[in-house]
């Protein structure tokens, strides 16, 4: 029985079951020992009453304890894969979706596409306007990378001012199609432009691989003049 309270009242986030079990157990001996008119069952059931209170006083504080530190773990969790800037997945989001993502797409024959975006001149914008102006237009751009890619996308702020989206299920069109939305609505809301590179995976290359690829792609679009995107072949 005690066992069995102990476990109940330690793992039980509950706090019905909790207090139907103390009382299940509990109330009926003290009945009994205020029924019975002896006077040391009299005081064994004061005593009684007295556990019975301060139990159901400290499940409350229990219970608020385990969900704090639930809630304090979930929220560590959140912060250890996420950029505190941004608020977009950091490189350690992008390795968890990994451990899936390329099991599962190459066990489906289900190729996945990759985005390497950069901004254009953004050192010059911080000149320009300050670094505080700059950390707002990175905000700014990433709700937009947000807003425009699905539900299943990640989208990692991948160093300084450079962002990798990760497109399970997509080829390089559809790849293409999403950089032109999130194009025209970054020409909509901001003054700067950006460039990319797109790659799609095939079973040759390792995730590595790949974003070298995009890197190598991003690169010629600099090269070639920027506010544009270079394909992979
Ligand atoms: P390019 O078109 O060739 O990419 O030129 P760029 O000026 O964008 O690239 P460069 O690598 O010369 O400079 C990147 C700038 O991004 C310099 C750095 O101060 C700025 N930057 C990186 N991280 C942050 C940040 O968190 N906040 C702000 N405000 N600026 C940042
Ligand atoms: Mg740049
Ligand atoms: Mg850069």
């Amino acid at each position: 029985m005690t066992l069995i309270s102990g476990s109940i009242l330690s793992y039980s986030t509950s706090l019905p079951i909790i207090f139907l079990f103390l009382s299940a157990t509990m109330l009926p001996l003290i009945a009994k020992a205020f029924w019975i008119q002896e006077p040391e069952l009299n005081a064994l059931g004061l005593m009684l009453v007295i556990v019975f209170l301060l139990l159901s006083g400290l499940i409350p504080r229990q219970n608020r304890l385990l969900i704090e530190n639930i809630v304090l773990r979930l929220e560590n969790e959140h912060q250890s894969l996420t950029d505190p800037l941004t608020e977009l997945g950091n490189r350690r989001r992008l390795s968890v979706l990994l451990e899936t993502l390329l099991p599962s797409s190459l066990r489906n024959q289900d190729p996945f596409s990759v985005i390497l975006l950069d901004i254009d001149n953004f050192k010059l914008y911080n000149d320009e306007f300050g670094h505080s102006a700059g950390d707002d237009l990175l905000i700014t751009i990433s709700e937009i990378l947000k807003d425009c890619s699905r539900d299943q996308d990640l989208v990692v702020r991948y160093g300084g001012e450079e962002f990798l989206l990760v497109l399970p299920s997509t080829g390089l069109d559809a790849a293409v199609i999403l950089f032109e939305r999130i194009r025209s609505a970054v020409k909509l809301k901001t003054p700067v432009t950006f460039s990319a590179g797109i790659a799609t995976h095939t079973e040759d290359l390792t995730f590595d691989q790949l974003v070298e690829k995009a890197d190598q792609c991003l690169y010629l679009a600099k090269a070639e003049g920027r506010d544009r995107y270079v394909l992979a072949d």
